[in-house]
């Protein structure tokens, strides 16, 4: 089989924002949860996380948690940040994982299956705090709070907020000063018992920046933070993490200097859309092997001058290289770096080979990266 396409995980830049940042959360007064989402819970990084003392994880799927779980047995705290689907429930209720819940109907079930394997089932409370996704609506979440105590075999561990996820609504002071109150007073409607506040994710990490502790906050949980050392949502390099853990290669295929036809009738390309008319001119293109199909071509960038991504289709991707001064060839192997929707796609793919390596081994390097020119031929 080939080389190429090539996820590459530069795992010493990963190790170093994970040191980094629980010094930082230590400082903060705050319990960081490390979410494994964007790598499927693959086992080196965990290892990796596990072997920094990361014990709080959380994930948006149960196949990850559950390897988690098989690995590092009950000293690693799970959380399912997903709602959970009913299917799971048992699932959840045995190994001991904690689910998101949104609905009064799912604590009655969750206490239903927790009844019935008579064990105490941990939960944690989701409310809507402006990012319209998942969540109790605050006001009934206080209504029911004091019915929550009919359910015996339910323990609620918390509130979580999740922000900037759905439609971009960034945290501000405000938004905390509320969800703090909203915890004292759920927690007194639950019977004078202490919960925690759990926010989420990277994009909450700057209201510490700016203002330092946040008392009752109790957690926060990232992602994006300690893999790409970025916060998309401010669009944002973090300047005291690293970035360029994530490199694709891919081959060229195909260079030809091509134009697309202007006198035909046009309909929509491949995924029912219609392309932008700023591409169809007279330029040098060259194909590689890679596609939507493995990676999401809005978040790759490419580090050289003179090189655009035109677009890409299932098993294509397409690269204007017109105004490049190196002259690319087929066989020539060029490097991406990766975002978040970019490196979820190329681990959820059978086909992008995903390579580990340090620094100073195999052909990846940061330097390299904040340099001019990016590409390798073999
Ligand atoms: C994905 C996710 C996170 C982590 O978000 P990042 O942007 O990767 O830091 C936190 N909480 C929930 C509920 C999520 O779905």
């Amino acid at each position: 089989m080939g080389l190429y396409p090539r996820l590459e995980i530069n795992l010493e830049v990963i190790q170093s924002n994970v040191i980094t940042l629980l010094e930082q959360c230590k400082k903060w007064c705050i319990r960081p949860v490390f979410v494994t989402k964007g790598f499927l819970a693959d086992f080196p990084l965990v290892k990796m996380l596990y072997e920094a003392e990361v014990r709080n994880f959380a994930d948006s799927n149960l196949v990850n948690l559950l390897r988690i779980r098989t690995l590092f047995g009950q000293s690693a705290r799970l959380t399912l940040i997903r709602l959970p689907m009913r299917g799971e429930l048992e699932t959840i209720c045995e190994h001991n994982i904690i689910p998101f819940v949104s609905h009064w109907g799912a604590l009655q079930d969750i206490n239903a299956v927790a009844e019935e394997k008579k064990k105490k089932q941990k939960v944690v409370l989701a409310v809507e705090s402006g990012d319209a996704r998942e969540g109790f609506l605050p006001d009934e979440l206080l209504r029911i709070g004091e019915r929550v105590r009919e359910l015996p075999w339910v323990a609620i561990e918390g509130v979580g907020s999740t922000l900037a996820c759905l439609n971009g609504v960034l945290p501000n002071p405000v938004t905390m000063r509320w969800l703090i109150e909203f915890k004292e007073e759920l927690g007194k409607k639950l019977g004078g018992q202490k919960i925690f506040l759990s926010v989420g994710g990277t994009t909450f990490i700057e209201l510490w920046e700016n203002e330092g502790n946040w008392n009752g906050v109790d957690e926060i949980r990232f992602g994006e933070a300690f893999l790409f050392g970025s916060d998309i949502s401010r669009k944002r390099d973090i300047n005291w993490l690293r970035q360029g853990a994530f490199t694709v290669w891919a081959e060229i295929v195909e260079v030809y200097s091509k134009r697309v036809a202007q006198d035909s009738v046009r309909g929509f390309d491949a995924f029912g859309g219609i392309a932008s008319t700023s591409t169809w001119g007279q330029r040098k293109r060259a194909l590689l092997a890679l596609g939507k199909q493995d990676i999401d071509e809005n978040q790759l960038y490419f580090p050289g001058e003179g090189v655009k991504i035109v677009g890409a289709t299932s098993n294509y991707l397409v690269v204007d290289i017109e105004e490049s001064e190196k002259d690319y060839r087929v066989g020539d192997v060029v490097g991406f770096r990766a975002g978040y929707g970019a490196v979820l796609r190329a681990f959820l793919s059978p086909y992008v080979e995903k390579v580990y390596v340090r620094k100073g081994e195999g052909v990846e390097d940061e330097e390299k990266f904040q340099g001019k020119t990016f590409s390798g031929s073999r």
